[in-house]
């Protein structure tokens, strides 16, 4: 490995053979621990040479369905089932995964917005600074799952970004063929370049995302669709093999490639009443919803329209709502044609 300066040091060998399950140690002197540290999981399963693949979960801590998925992956995945390396980090932003929240509670740090990150910074910002680092350039393939977390609920669906810049968009799109979710969604440039799959497009990597449920809950569907997804990607990439029904193409599923389009947002304080549920069809001006004030009853509610056409993909998840927070996000069907060329 190369001697990328960071803080945080790890007990587990990447580089030698066996499963590996231990910890990042990433010190932090805090009122209850003077020279204490947030240890964070990591499991490293290899053997002998062959594609690593680095899969990421708890990125925001209140996102279960990859947490889940890793850890029982963490556990069944052995040595001699496969060829190259797995690395397993079920919960990135350690300190929220526990907390069950989006940010870090102990320095607010989101951590998909903390990238490339800092050695020197905060925990959240030594945690991005060491995925981008030093686990990334070791990956072939990286993928980090996400839902929507406390506060929306997506129809499952995997992504990836394909930024003009993207070097491996061809297989990117491949890799999404053969996670095989029902939807996949292209993200293509975006002003925001502060998440992990920003560094991973930088370094040229294969790097999917995913949403997957969301609301605080853990969805029974979505998780199924990660860990199967999981799976494929793994035989895709050769790590293990795949027989029967495990294969991609033997499946009746196939995705469906959608780009995200339109948000619908919020315009004032009060409780909102949806019309309109995932997967709908809407059209432009069509209401979406309604903003009721419950402490003032005869005041009219506020209904808000859709601002264009496409496929209800999100939905905001507490009934409460204040002005500027995001109700819906579209989506529209996407030809990704022009990729595969
Ligand atoms: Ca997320």
């Amino acid at each position: 490995m190369t001697a990328t300066r960071t803080r945080i040091t790890s007990d587990v060998d990447f580089d030698k053979d066996g499963k590996h399950n231990g910890w990042l140690r990433l010190p932090y002197s805090s009122n209850r621990s003077a020279h204490g540290n947030v240890c964070i999981p990591v499991t490293v399963v290899r053997n002998g040479s062959g594609p690593t693949i680095l899969f990421a979960a708890g990125n925001h801590g209140d996102e279960y369905e990859g947490q889940i998925a890793l850890v029982k992956l963490a556990r069944a995945l052995e040595p001699r089932s496969i060829r190259g390396r797995v690395i397993i980090l079920p919960a990135s932003n350690f300190p929220a995964a526990m907390a069950g929240l989006r940010n870090s509670p102990i320095d607010s740090g989101n951590l998909n917005r903390s990238f490339p990150g800092d050695p020197d910074g905060t925990p959240t910002e030594m945690i991005a600074h060491y995925i981008g680092a030093v686990l990334l350039p070791m990956a072939d393939l990286f993928m980090d799952i996400h839902s929507g977390g406390n506060t929306l609920v997506f129809t499952p669906y995997a992504m990836a970004r394909l930024s003009k810049g993207n070097r491996r968009k061809r297989e990117c799109v491949a890799a999404l063929r053969a996670f095989d979710a029902p939807l996949s969604q292209i993200q293509g440039d975006v002003a925001e370049n502060r998440f992990a799959s920003s560094i991973a497009e930088t370094l040229g990597i294969i790097a999917l995302a995913g949403e997957f449920g969301g609301g605080g809950q853990v969805s029974v569907p979505a998780l199924q669709i990660v860990e199967r997804g999981l799976r494929n990607l793994m035989i895709h990439m050769g790590v293990i093999e795949g027989s029967g029904t495990d294969q991609p193409s033997a499946s009746a599923r196939q995705t469906r490639f959608i780009r995200a389009k339109e948000r619908t947002y919020a315009s004032d304080r009060g409780l909102f009443e949806p019309f309109v549920q995932l997967g709908d069809r809407v059209i432009r001006d069509q209401p979406a919803g309604a903003i009721h004030f419950i402490d003032n009853p005869m005041r009219p509610p506020v209904t808000e329209l859709f601002t264009g056409a496409g496929m209800v993909m999100c939905v905001r998840a507490p009934g409460q709502c204040e002005r500027g927070d995001a109700l819906f996000w579209l989506g529209e069907d996407c030809d990704v044609s022009e990729f595969e060329r």
